[in-house]
C-alpha cells in the first residue's frame, strides 16, 4: 500500500497551454522554458508533450542531454550559458545555443576549437542587475564575438526585473534600445509576463516558463483568470485521520490552531516533506471531497490538519486537493508567503506522480 499523496502531471494541459502562449505572441518563436527539471513537473515526463515548441531552454548540460538522447533535434538554449570554458566540449557535441554574460565567456570561445560555430545569446543586462552586459559594453562583446570561428549567429538577450507591472518596462526597453542601436539583430526579451501582458517585447523569441504550467507569473491568480491557462499538476491526497475536538481543544505543533466550539478536523497524508509549504497558515484553502475548507494548524512534515465543518460526509479516504485545478497553486503560495513557481519546483522526490 504506498501512501495516498500523488501528484498528476495532464499533458493535455500543457499542449494547451503552450498553444494559448503561442497565441498571445502570434509572430515570435518560441523558447519553451523547462529548467528546475521542468519546474519540477520532470522533464522527461513532460518535454514530449511540448514537442510542438520552437525551442527549449534550460540550464543544466545534464536537461540538454536527455532531451538531445531522446530525440529532440530542434534548438536547445543553454539560459545562463556556461560555467567552465571545459564544457565548451559538450555544448558543441550536442549542438547547444548558449548565453554569453560576460568576458570569460567571450575569452573562452576565442580559444575553443569546435566542430562547427555555436549560436549565441548574448545577454544585455536590462538594469535587473543579475547577468548581462550593460548597454555600453554591449557593442565591444559584439565586435568580439562576430570574429570568433566557434559563433554563429547572434541574437541579443534580455530579462527584466518588473515584467508583471504595467510599466515596468519602460526603463529597460530604453537601455535594451541604447544596447542595440546600428546591431540589427534578432531579439529575445519576454518571458511568461511579458508573453502575455507586453507585446511590445516579443520580438524574434518569446522565453514563456510558468504559463506553461498553468500558474501566474504575478502570483496572482486572477491576473490569468481570463487566459485560459489550465493548471498542469494536481497535488492530491486522503484524508487518514479524523479528530472530533471540544472548545479549548489545540491541534497539532505549538498548538497553533485552537477551537472555540465542536469541531471536526480530518489529518490529510501531506506535509512539508512533501512539497507542501511549511509556512502555509490557518486558512490556506485545500478541497475536501470537492469542497472547499481551509488548513488549521501547523503544516508538519507527514500531515496537515483541515477543517472539515463544511464538508460533514467527508471520512477516511475522501479525497483531497492541495492544489490543481480547485485550489489554484497561487493562492495557496500567496497564503504561505511564496509563489507557484516554487511550490511546484519544491515537489519532493517521495511523492508518487502519475501522467495522464
Ligand atoms: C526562467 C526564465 C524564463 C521564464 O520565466 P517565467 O517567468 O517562468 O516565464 C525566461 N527567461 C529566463 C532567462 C529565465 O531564466
Amino acid at each position: 500500500m504506498s501512501r495516498p499523496v500523488c501528484a498528476t502531471i495532464n499533458r493535455q494541459a500543457l499542449r494547451h497551454n503552450l498553444a494559448i502562449a503561442r497565441r498571445a505572441a502570434p509572430d515570435a518563436r518560441v523558447w519553451s522554458v523547462v529548467k528546475a527539471n521542468a519546474y519540477g513537473h520532470g522533464l522527461a515526463r513532460v518535454w514530449e508533450s511540448l514537442a510542438e515548441t520552437d525551442g527549449f531552454a534550460l540550464l543544466n548540460m545534464e536537461e540538454a542531454m536527455l532531451l538531445r538522447d531522446g530525440g529532440w533535434r530542434k534548438p536547445i538554449l543553454l539560459l545562463e550559458g556556461f560555467f567552465q570554458p571545459a564544457d565548451l566540449a559538450l555544448i558543441d557535441r550536442y549542438r547547444l545555443t548558449i548565453s554569453v554574460h560576460s568576458n570569460w565567456q567571450i575569452k573562452a570561445l576565442a580559444e575553443a576549437q569546435l566542430a562547427a560555430p555555436i549560436y549565441i545569446y548574448l545577454k544585455i543586462n536590462s538594469g535587473m542587475n543579475r547577468l548581462g552586459f550593460r548597454p555600453e559594453q554591449v557593442h565591444s562583446a559584439f565586435q568580439k564575438l562576430r570574429t570568433l570561428p566557434a559563433v554563429g549567429d547572434i541574437t541579443l538577450m534580455a530579462h527584466f526585473a518588473d515584467a508583471e507591472n504595467p510599466d515596468g518596462l519602460t526603463e529597460p526597453l530604453q537601455r535594451i534600445a541604447r544596447a542595440a542601436e546600428g546591431l540589427s539583430l534578432p531579439r529575445s526579451l519576454s518571458n511568461s509576463a511579458c508573453t502575455l501582458w507586453h507585446p511590445e517585447a516579443h520580438h524574434d523569441w518569446v522565453r514563456p516558463g510558468i504559463i506553461l504550467y498553468g500558474a501566474s507569473p504575478s502570483g496572482d491568480w486572477q491576473d490569468i483568470a481570463s487566459t485560459g491557462l489550465k493548471p498542469v499538476m494536481t497535488l492530491a491526497s486522503e484524508i487518514i485521520g479524523i479528530q472530533q475536538l471540544s472548545p479549548g481543544d489545540g491541534v497539532g505543533y505549538g498548538y497553533r490552531y485552537r477551537v472555540s466550539q465542536a469541531q471536526r478536523i480530518g489529518v490529510v497524508a501531506c506535509g512539508y516533506a512533501d512539497g507542501y509549504p511549511r509556512h502555509a497558515p490557518n486558512g490556506t484553502p485545500v478541497c475536501v471531497d470537492g469542497v472547499m475548507t481551509q488548513v488549521v494548524g501547523a503544516v508538519s512534515m507527514d500531515m496537515i490538519t483541515v477543517d472539515l465543518t463544511p464538508c460533514p460526509q467527508a471520512g477516511i479516504g475522501s479525497k483531497v486537493e492541495l492544489w490543481g485545478k480547485q485550489v489554484k497553486i497561487d493562492r495557496v503560495a500567496q497564503a504561505a508567503g511564496t509563489v507557484g513557481y516554487e511550490l511546484m519546483c519544491a515537489l519532493a522526490p517521495r511523492v508518487r506522480v502519475e501522467v495522464i
